[in-house]
């Protein structure tokens, strides 16, 4: 049977268009309360909602950033909260050209009989909570499953409850207006080379597609959020243009060129790292049918989140860096970054085994 086409086609269709316009990407500031502690306590602020809204603000707000960005992924607290000034988040952004998105799921629990591995929950009221969300201004969605390789593993019911649940979450955001960014991320953990990843990566979205069109997901209103091929945590790095070519390898075999954006996760990858390896990606001198953009976590926030350290006095400088990141990761959507952004801070691993969000 076809793809559905219910009452938000058009709107999926475009909405999911522009968040892939080259040139732009996306800001992941959807940490949930007990990730973004973790951000906090690495600076010694403390996890309160004013502190938690102050670095939100400073993200936000940061001149000339949001032209960089075609979306910014929020948590359900963030959708809801103002600056300083009492303006809401969501019109800051939209006043900017930016999309607001949602993070829906709610974490991992693990698979029992597998060593280690998950499913996603969140499926509870998922429907009520997207519409819920398209009212406050939520265009898009996201939800991470997560792999992970090792001597067996990904297991084939691991590939499958990740594949069902993602297409199952699609088609739910789709039915209610949300375009669903599909999140397979395989961790990075391990001593394994970046072919082992290939293969892991070529299996995982072969299944991911094949449960989409089982569902009747609409792929030209979805975008895809997959890692980078890479050899695993514990082995030597690999050069730019070899991640490049195993990773769009890898998608080429597997993501139907109806989907309109591929935006990468960094997944503990150095700021600077994500930006080069994006870079080579678009460099790159294939036909590549869909955008390859970004949208970081971690790699677009940790050197701006070092130098604010919750002091006001910090705000400006904390979002000179946050500019540069973004402008960095714009120029390597389009393979014209030149490099140099890379000193001092933004070189630091980010890289967490068993990484939650
Ligand atoms: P990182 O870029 O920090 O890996 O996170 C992106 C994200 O949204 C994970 O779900």
């Amino acid at each position: 049977m076809s793809a559905f086409v219910g009452k938000y086609a058009e709107e999926l269709i475009k909405n999911a268009k522009y968040i892939a316009s080259p040139g732009k990407g996306i800001l992941a500031a959807d940490e949930s309360t007990g990730t973004i502690g973790k951000r906090l306590a690495s600076i010694s602020v403390e996890n309160v909602e004013s502190n938690r809204q102050a670095l939100r603000e400073l993200l936000f707000t940061s001149p000339n950033a949001l032209s960089y960005l075609s979306g910014v992924i929020l948590f359900e607290e963030t959708l809801y909260q103002k600056t300083s000034d009492g303006k809401p988040f969501v019109e800051v952004l939209q006043e900017n050209n930016v999309i607001p998105g949602i993070k829906v799921d709610k974490g991992t629990v693990e698979l029992a009989g597998t060593n280690g591995e998950t499913t996603t929950q969140g499926f509870d009221s998922l429907g009520a909570r997207c519409q819920q969300f398209y009212k406050a201004g939520a265009r898009f969605a996201k939800w991470r499953a997560v792999l992970k390789i090792g001597a067996s593993e990904p297991s084939e019911l691991s590939i499958q409850q990740n594949a069902q649940g993602l297409a199952r979450y699609a088609i739910i955001c789709q039915e209610n207006g949300l375009v669903p960014i599909v999140e397979p991320e395989i961790l990075t953990d391990g001593t394994h080379d970046i072919k082992k990843c290939a293969a892991a990566t070529e299996i995982v979205l072969a299944a991911v597609y094949k449960a989409l069109s089982d569902h009747h997901v609409l792929l030209e209103g979805t975008l895809l959020k997959p890692n980078m091929v890479t050899p695993g945590s514990a082995s030597p790095k690999v050069a730019p243009e070899v991640v490049a070519e195993y990773t769009v390898a890898a998608l080429l075999r597997t993501v139907p060129a109806a989907v309109p954006g591929i935006v990468f996760l960094s997944g503990g990858q150095s700021e600077e790292e994500a930006t080069l390896n994006l870079n080579a990606i678009n460099k790159l001198q294939v036909l590549k049918p869909w955008t390859l953009s970004f949208s970081f976590g971690r790699a677009l926030q940790q050197s701006t989140l070092k130098i604010w350290s919750g002091k006001k006095e910090n705000v400006g400088k904390a979002q000179e860096a946050f500019l540069v990141r973004c402008k960095a990761n714009s120029e390597a959507t389009l393979g014209k970054y030149g490099g140099g952004s890379g000193n001092g801070l933004a070189s630091e691993s980010l890289y967490e085994a068993g990484y939650k969000y």
